[in-house]
């Protein structure tokens, strides 16, 4: 009897289901016909794609790293349409924009940003901000980015997804920001430097990254890629700012790190780590890694593998810098100090060794550890440290695109690329600190900032 009821309500359920198929079938069928007839209906009026013709002074050629003069750029919608010099032929109807002697660049990327956080967001005061919250300060701090040149960013670390949340509105251009990638949290091992070690233990609180053993980090990989990371992150070693690990010791085992960046690559995403410990280096680039951060104790033989792995090093070098001059009013906990102090001189002696052999360099700035929109101080901290100007141009263009997977699309000034273009007032050769005052920003094919050509919309940036 409740058999039978059983049954015939299944049947009464699956011949409303066919009902529905075929209503929703030959609803399909009319927007598959209207779709057919749309582009005859545009085909009337068609809509053509403003062309904006920019003209400069000069043009850095991120590929080969030269500059060539009086360059033309024709963009086309987001697209860049083409590239020439001199007198080449425009579109007749072009909207032109002469940027006179200055010269024009690839729109830059940084390849470590913290975009949701702020400068002395460490210690206690972090556990009262949410993730709700950290999205907005990364909305304010992407706006920032873009207006320093930064056209493109890979975030490398946000609890709660706020980083994912902020690559969306941006893409949705809900804000303005760059384009993204995002990692979502950080992979690490419980206590380790991508852990939050701050709460008492009858608080039981671990960050969301953390996740110990092989099973536990290809299950992690997996749940980050499900809610959105592009990439994954993970801590091969201990940091700075975080309470009670050792930068100088390695975190996860070579066989966690092997699983994790296995899987990973599985699922087509690239791996970042953050890795301070000579050995935690060493075998994450044996593991596969794909690019280390920060790298501070790198040595010889770290170098030796970077260089046979076709692994990337991103030193983030600005906030060396940075760090020394301002950390003393910025009222950082007793541990971040005594830390600071041993890693920076270390930091700046290593990352001049690495750059004297020749490693692959990619632009990265930790920006979140000092002011958003100063991220332009890395090109001037890397030629402080003996990189040569033209090789940190390249760090913070092609080399970067490179990392990201998307070379096809940013990084060079080249037909087919997005119209991701800023100029600066000079040689950025001879003076790389003007690099720093980027004075015409567009990305996309839109202009944000332009303090050359009308110099009255320099503030009329979008909020
Ligand atoms: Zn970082």
């Amino acid at each position: 009897m409740m058999d039978g009821y059983r049954h015939s309500g299944i049947r009464t359920m699956r011949s409303f289901a066919h009902a529905e198929m075929r209503r929703l079938s030959s609803a399909l069928l009319m927007i598959g016909l209207f779709a057919l007839w749309l582009p005859g209906l545009f085909a009337q009026t068609p809509a053509v794609a403003e062309s904006i013709v920019i003209r400069a002074g000069k043009l850095f050629d991120a590929e080969s790293g030269q500059f060539t003069d009086r360059p033309v750029i024709v963009i086309t919608g987001n697209r860049i349409a083409s590239v020439g010099s001199g007198n080449v032929p425009v579109p007749p109807h072009a909207r032109v924009i002469d940027l006179g002697d200055a010269t024009v660049l690839p729109g830059f990327i940084d390849v470590h940003t913290h975009l949701t956080s702020d400068a002395g967001n460490a210690g206690y005061e972090s556990l009262g901000i949410s993730s709700p919250r950290a999205a907005l300060i990364g909305a304010k701090n992407a706006r920032l980015t873009l207006l320093a040149g930064f056209t493109s960013v890979r975030n490398v670390g946000a609890e709660g997804y706020a980083d994912v949340a902020l690559r969306d509105a941006i893409n949705a251009g809900d804000v303005i920001g760059p384009r993204m990638q995002a990692s979502g949290p950080p992979l690490g091992i419980t206590g380790g430097h991508c852990d939050s070690n701050l709460l008492a233990p009858e608080f039981h609180y671990s960050a969301e990254g953390a996740a110990d053993g092989v099973d536990a980090v290809m299950h992690k990989v997996r749940e980050v890629v499900k809610y959105g990371a592009d990439v994954i992150k993970f801590c091969a070693s201990g940091g700075v700012f975080s309470k009670g690990d050792n930068p100088l010791l390695e975190q996860y085992s070579p066989a966690e790190m092997q699983a994790l960046i296995t899987e990973a690559h599985h699922l087509g995403r690239k791996v970042a780590t953050h890795a301070h410990s000579a050995l935690a280096i060493k075998d994450a680039i044996r593991a596969g890694v794909d690019s280390i951060e920060h790298g501070i104790f790198l040595d010889d033989e770290g170098i030796q593998l970077l260089k046979e792995h076709n692994t990337f090093l991103v030193p983030t070098s600005y906030p060396l810098f940075w760090f020394q001059e301002h950390a003393p009013q910025m009222h950082m906990p007793p541990w971040v100090m005594e830390k600071a102090a041993i890693i920076i001189p270390a930091a700046k002696q290593n990352m001049a060794q690495a750059f004297r052999s020749g490693v692959r360099v990619a632009l990265g700035t930790d920006a979140g550890v000092y002011p958003h929109g100063e991220n332009g101080g890395e090109f001037w901290a890397m030629v402080e440290l003996g990189l040569a100007p033209v090789k940190a141009l390249q760090a913070g263009t092609v080399n970067a695109a490179e990392l990201m997977g998307w070379s096809d699309r940013i990084g060079s000034i080249a037909q087919g690329k997005f119209a991701d273009i800023v100029a600066v007032k000079g040689n950025p050769v001879a003076n790389v600190r003007l690099l720093q005052h980027v004075e015409f920003v567009m990305k996309d094919g839109m202009v944000y900032k332009d303090e050359i050509s009308s110099p009255s919309t320099a503030s009329t940036a979008k909020p």
